[in-house]
């Protein structure tokens, strides 16, 4: 389990959006905390009555946004979230506050902006070849994103799936950077900036899907503005083409990830997790490769118009 990495920039929004909320009467004082207990329950609100919304596990970190009745509020999987101080302990090596974005892949993307990456066993004949891919395998770390039929976690999935769409993809000569590529969190902006560092040519975020009702099945592309629609029409025809799973369309969405990126970029909900169908074809390995071929070919689509 890897710790929350944090940017400068990132943390001064947060902590500049909270000037912006009603509640700003409550100190902001942005103190990093670690989890001490194994597993550490997350609620919707300042108390043992309220929603648990998700966990938290020894060696992870938070911080603190506001101090209530001995809750601290953080944010977690997006939203404000409660847990009780008494399970924590002020960070012992209070990470450095980095201006750079990420570890692994993003040290990357320094060299070879704007070029094709000459690091990569790039196949020079693949139709791909010069293209810089950055996949976004949804949430991750603290954040599990949705949680579906036996208690699996999107941010599993997520992961998975991006790899083997990375494999298909370098296979075709692209250059392929993911925005995370093990079980950690990565903010929201972070993944932006990753992208923008990468003179990307093609952003595309991986996600499943959730809903109260196990009927809910399908997958959708998700794009946000005009600019990113030949990119969501190539890939989600391409897509439903290849899968065994309903399509429930193709629409604008103001997904952060999308909003903020100057790169064509789509957002993928591949399938519900809470629907007994599409589960068992997400859990298939047929169903990841045929998601890896379909996301390539529609990518080829894209490029070669
Ligand atoms: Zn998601």
């Amino acid at each position: 389990m890897k710790n929350v990495h944090l940017t400068l920039t990132s943390l001064a929004i947060m902590l500049i959006s909270l000037f912006l909320l009603p509640h700003s009467s409550y100190a902001a004082n942005g103190d990093v905390y670690d989890v001490g207990q194994a597993v550490l329950n997350v609620r919707s609100g300042p108390s043992l009555d309220s929603e648990i919304v998700g966990q938290l596990q020894v060696g992870d970190q938070l911080i603190e946004f506001n101090e209530q009745y001995g809750w601290v509020q953080t944010y977690f999987a997006g939203k404000e979230a409660w847990v009780a101080k008494h399970h924590l302990v002020p960070a012992t090596q209070n990470k450095p506050v980095q201006v750079q974005v990420k570890k692994s892949s993003y040290e990357e993307t320094k060299t070879p902006p704007a070029q094709p990456h000459p690091n990569t066993q790039a196949n020079h004949n693949g139709s791909l070849y010069g293209y810089n891919i950055m996949l976004d395998p949804g949430h991750g770390g603290y954040d599990p994103g949705s949680i579906g039929i036996s208690g699996i976690q999107e941010k599993f999935l997520t992961l998975e799936t991006s790899k083997q769409i990375a494999e298909n993809l370098r296979s075709a000569g692209a250059n392929v950077l993911l925005t995370r590529s093990s079980d950690e969190y990565v903010s929201l902006h972070d993944r932006v900036e990753m992208s923008q560092a990468y003179s990307t040519h093609a952003f595309i975020s991986v996600h499943y899907n959730a809903h109260p009702s196990s009927a809910a099945h399908g997958i959708n592309t998700f794009y946000y503005s005009t600019s990113d629609q030949k990119l969501a029409e190539s890939v989600h025809q391409s897509l439903t083409s290849s899968i065994p799973i309903r399509d429930r369309g193709m629409a604008p969405n103001n997904y952060y990830v999308l909003r903020n990126n100057t790169a064509p970029s789509i957002l993928l909900e591949l399938g519900f997790i809470t629907n007994y169908s599409d589960f068992a074809n997400i859990r298939s390995n047929p169903f990841q490769h045929q998601v890896a071929s379909g996301i390539t070919n529609g990518l080829k689509a894209y490029f070669s118009n």
